[in-house]
């Protein structure tokens, strides 16, 4: 279906070519309790004086690239790293009892909590999102979200989602700026941070690598991912997977390749949790139009170029949830920030700041 439109493309935001290729990894979201307890070590591999580790945590998979002379530093780069994804698993995963996340889940319906420095950024982000996107990017998303399974293949019913519904609004996060503190308007409302926490955290292993003095690097988790620096000489080649691959086609190639240095880099797809419903037919994936509770419809693929991870992330949510037109409108709005949108039919869109490649003969 998607071989008429889809070409093999070599593009650049910063007008540069390699010929390494770097594949976007599935994207998850938080880990369930049962999955943060078996978090284990990086595997590691070396190629023409590259280090390759891979591990899982936060529910999906953290892969790092990076170059030093020292091996001893290599190794204090990949295990910072770990260390990092690990702690942001155990701050904001809202499954694990004794994270911030779920503390605030559980009590701020009831009086004001006072939020860490961490968990006030990470939310005073994720309003600034709703805001300029008038609500599709929306961390209560979850007072619906969390009653989806996309392994069992469930849903919330028509009942659930008229009384959960009104629960799903950023409006009802009550942040006071003079005490760092957050109350929550509405009972039956729940945050979860899946849309954001991992563009910060790859920002932040990012932070650490450059203070062991590493210069070149790519830190991804799952579909979010940032690189430091160039590949030595060349750029990094990040890949855009084909979002109808079939789940087996373990390598099949990117549909589009990003050439790119000192980026973050996010793709969400309606391909990584899902499941097709079979009375309707229609896909039931993980991200969540905030106005419905149901899954988003429209586009299949969005991948969002910019500075941080921090933006990265939720940004990609949030044009996924937009569609071509509103979401090109906002990220051509927003400085330093550029998209590839896949829409249902396999075409794909470009925000201004990107020249379109000329598609292959
Ligand atoms: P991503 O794959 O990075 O786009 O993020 C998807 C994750 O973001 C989901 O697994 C949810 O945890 C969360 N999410 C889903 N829908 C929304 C939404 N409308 N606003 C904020 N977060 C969302
Ligand atoms: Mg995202």
């Amino acid at each position: 279906m998607f071989q008429n439109v889809f070409f093999k493309s070599i593009f650049s935001r910063l007008a540069k070519a390699s010929a390494a290729t770097v594949f976007i990894l599935s994207l998850f979201g938080f880990a369930s309790q049962s999955q943060a307890a078996r978090d284990n070590s990086f595997a590691s591999w070396q190629h023409e004086g590259w280090t390759y580790a891979q591990a899982e945590t936060m529910g999906t998979r953290i892969a790092v690239t990076l170059w030093h002379e020292d091996d001893a530093v290599v190794q204090q780069g990949i295990d910072a790293v770990l260390n990092e994804m690990q702690r942001i698993n155990q701050h904001f995963s809202p499954w694990i009892e004794s994270s911030e996340l779920a503390q605030l889940n559980a009590t701020a319906a009831k009086a004001p909590v006072v939020l860490s420095e961490e968990m006030w950024l990470l939310i005073s982000k994720s309003m600034w999102v709703s805001q300029v996107s008038q609500g599709a990017f929306d961390i209560t998303f979850a007072s619906v979200g969390w009653h989806y399974d996309y392994r069992k293949e469930q849903q919330p019913s028509e009942e659930d989602l008229k009384r959960l519904l009104p629960a799903v609004n950023y409006r009802g996060l009550l942040l006071d700026k003079q005490t760092k503190s957050l109350k929550y308007a509405h009972p039956d409302i729940r945050v979860d941070l899946g849309g954001i926490a991992k563009g910060y955290a790859v920002d932040n292993s990012i932070t650490l690598l450059q203070q062991l003095g590493i210069k070149h690097a790519m830190v991804s988790a799952g579909g979010d991912s940032r690189v430091l620096g160039d590949k030595r000489g060349r750029p990094w080649l990040v890949g855009i997977k084909n979002p109808r691959a079939q789940a087996e086609e373990k390598n099949t190639e990117p549909v589009i390749y990003l050439p790119l240095e000192d980026t973050a880099v996010s793709t969400s797809g309606d391909y990584e949790r899902y499941f097709i419903d079979k009375s309707s037919g229609k896909r039931v994936h993980h991200i969540i139009n905030p106005k419905t509770g149901e899954s988003a419809s429209g586009v299949i693929s969005v991948t969002v170029l910019a500075d941080k991870g921090l933006d990265a992330d939720p940004l990609s949510t949030t044009v996924f949830v937009l569609g071509v037109e509103k979401g090109l409108n906002l990220v051509n709005g927003l400085q330093g920030v550029d998209c590839i949108i896949i829409d249902a039919s396999g075409k794909v869109h470009y925000s201004t700041g990107l020249t379109p490649p000329e598609p292959e003969k």
